[in-house]
């Protein structure tokens, strides 16, 4: 969906996550917002570098505000920030650090310029609140196997994904493939190995057990749900990039 045109030197307020931000010129910082409304923004904040500034650090990545833009000819200009949610909880450990900064991550390669994507903003802004309030080894597997079977890529994991035989009938599934879509069976394996355990994980979290899946302690499975979900996010950006430049 395309974000209502806007003509340079107009205002809007809009809610935002700010995703990453880089330097631009002595004081001032480019911002790379995820907006509620508006897709994702790059726009410029100036004098955010000075201690001084009236921004404080309401404007580090992972942060959460209401913000007022100026529309600009190339970039926005950020005129005005109200912290949401803080990201102190976000800072108190690094592991929680690391998730928040690999959801902030996937999510500008996800999103487009110019282009709102509210459901992805708002599973953002849950991702990280849960992240901040509910550690769990499985946040950021969690959030990307969702974030994928939100995009029409939810694998397959009940039935072998070849020969449709059924964890039901009693086949055993050892290996999960990105190309074929999801689990397969002992005859038909390919890719990369899989244990029985890490496959329920996932299918608690893309089957409305989130809850039990979060609930799991730090372990191999969880570590080898989380290494498949990013492989399977990358693989879903990578397919789709090579999709954009064909056009
Ligand atoms: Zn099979």
């Amino acid at each position: 969906m395309n974000a209502r045109h806007l003509a340079p030197g107009e205002l809007y307020r809009d809610s935002a996550v700010v995703l990453r931000t880089y330097k631009l010129r002595e004081s001032d910082r480019i911002v790379v917002l995820m907006t509620k409304s508006h897709g994702k923004v790059r726009a410029v904040a100036k004098g955010v570098r000075r201690t001084t500034s009236k921004f404080g650090s309401r404007l580090e990545p992972m942060s959460h505000a209401e913000v007022l833009l100026r529309k600009g000819r190339e970039l926005d200009l950020i005129n005005q920030v109200d912290t949401i949610d803080s990201i102190s909880p976000m800072l108190s450990s690094l592991e929680r650090a690391a998730q928040g900064m690999a959801v902030v991550e996937a999510v500008d390669q996800l999103s487009l310029e110019g282009e709102s994507d509210e459901r992805l903003y708002t599973m953002l802004v849950g991702v990280l609140r849960t992240i901040g309030e509910h550690p769990s080894p499985l946040n950021v597997a969690a959030f990307f196997w969702k974030v994928l079977a939100v995009a029409g890529v939810e694998p397959v994991l009940e039935s072998c994904v070849r020969c449709d035989e059924s964890i039901e009938d009693g086949v055993e599934l050892v290996a999960f493939d990105l190309d074929q879509g999801g689990a397969l069976c002992r005859s038909c394996r390919s890719g990369v190995a899989v244990s029985s355990d890490a496959l329920e994980a996932m299918r608690e979290i893309l089957g409305g057990r989130l809850r039990q899946a979060l609930a799991r302690e730090e372990s191999p499975v969880t570590g080898e749900v989380t290494a498949l979900a990013t492989r399977a996010l990358e693989h879903h950006i990578e397919r789709r990039l090579r999709s954009l430049r064909s056009f």
